[in-house]
């Protein structure tokens, strides 16, 4: 059951002693900052917590409070389970990895988010898919639990609204993001500083892979699509890791008159991670969700098993149903 219910997930944090606190795999701004968020609000309950995610958290996020405490299962396995979990931004189960290898056999599981695409995997579901960013219910949860907000939990906040919003500029930038976000502010968060962090610092590899994949860019669909493409061989050559890939897609979005933009970049496992931005005419999670994935209206994305050109014609094929035009016009 959803119960949408801020005071519940504040219970949920104080009926426990001990928890297991996790994001999702690919962990981004607002992953990160909600789940390092949570961790500020269990510290200040007097409450014990792993924090642990599948794989590594980027290291740009360093500057977050109890960043060392991420735990990355992959190199570092635990030996313990769980019986208290508390999942951010997670949209479904899967979206949390190995680290359900850490779930006792009675977990009770607190699932807080913000895609219209979770499907109230937890045992307690708070689910606002009017909210911005997680880190913007997290706000109204650290009220109800009656934590005192200081200068660490606001920058764990304010990361999260900064990032899911893409820098307050996305359609989600609603009055009450604004309002929280002033008043984080207060508590001494360095704006410039976070932004530049999150937002505008680049890799050289960066540029590198950039520069390789924008070779590869092509409209199709009347022009209403652009899409991208990095193959394996492009990491190689461009000593780029997929988390240097990121944000490729909003290349080919933001091309005048172009409704989708798609970037599909080829994984070692034989496997295409396809991510998909949306102008106005097509909802993309509803696409994402179709091929296995999920998302918000404007971002989404999925993992398609196959080639490249697998992969590529999948989409084709959705994108020229969504759009109602033929593919190679
Ligand atoms: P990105 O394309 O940047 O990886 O993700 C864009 C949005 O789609 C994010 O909100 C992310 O959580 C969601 N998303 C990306 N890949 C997947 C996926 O494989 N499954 C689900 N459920 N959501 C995804
Ligand atoms: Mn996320
Ligand atoms: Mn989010």
């Amino acid at each position: 059951p959803i119960h949408n219910d801020v005071e519940e997930a504040a219970r949920f944090m104080q009926a426990h002693d001990r928890f297991l606190v996790l994001s999702h795999v690919n962990p981004d701004g607002d992953a990160t900052g909600s789940a390092l968020g949570v961790v500020m609000i269990l510290e200040q309950l007097g409450k014990e917590y792993v924090v642990v995610n599948e794989g590594e958290t980027p290291v740009k996020f360093n500057f977050l409070p109890r960043f060392d405490q991420l735990r990355n299962l992959s190199k570092d396995p635990l030996d313990e389970t769980f019986e208290a979990v508390i999942a951010v931004d997670c949209a479904d189960e899967s979206r949390m990895g190995d680290v359900r290898s850490l779930f006792g056999s009675g977990v009770a599981l607190l699932n807080i988010d913000h895609h219209p695409t979770n499907d109230g995997f937890g045992t307690v579901n708070l689910i606002r898919t009017d909210a911005a960013a997680t880190a913007e219910i997290l706000y109204d949860v650290a009220v109800a639990a009656g934590v005192t907000f200081n200068k660490e939990l606001a920058l764990c906040l304010y990361t999260g609204l900064l990032t899911d919003t893409g820098g307050f500029r996305y359609s989600n930038t609603s009055p009450y993001v604004m309002e929280i976000a002033s008043e984080l502010l207060r508590y001494g968060v360095k704006p410039g500083e976070v932004a530049e962090r999150c937002l505008e610092e680049i890799t050289f590899a960066h540029v590198k892979i950039l520069r390789l994949a924008l070779q590869s860019l092509e409209l199709s669909h009347k022009n209403l699509v652009a899409s991208i493409t990095v193959r394996q061989e492009d990491f190689v050559q461009s000593g780029a890791d997929r988390e240097d890939a990121g944000g490729l897609v909003n290349y080919c979005r933001n091309i005048e008159g172009v409704e989708v933009g798609v970037s599909f970049v080829e994984s070692e496992a034989g496997a295409v991670k396809v991510s998909m931005r949306a102008r106005d005419r097509v909802d993309v999670s509803a696409i994402a969700k179709r091929l296995g994935g999920g998302g918000h209206a404007k971002a989404a994305g999925c993992t398609i098993r196959g080639t490249l050109q697998e992969a590529k014609e999948t989409v084709r094929l959705v994108l020229e149903e969504a759009l109602g035009v033929s593919s190679n016009e």
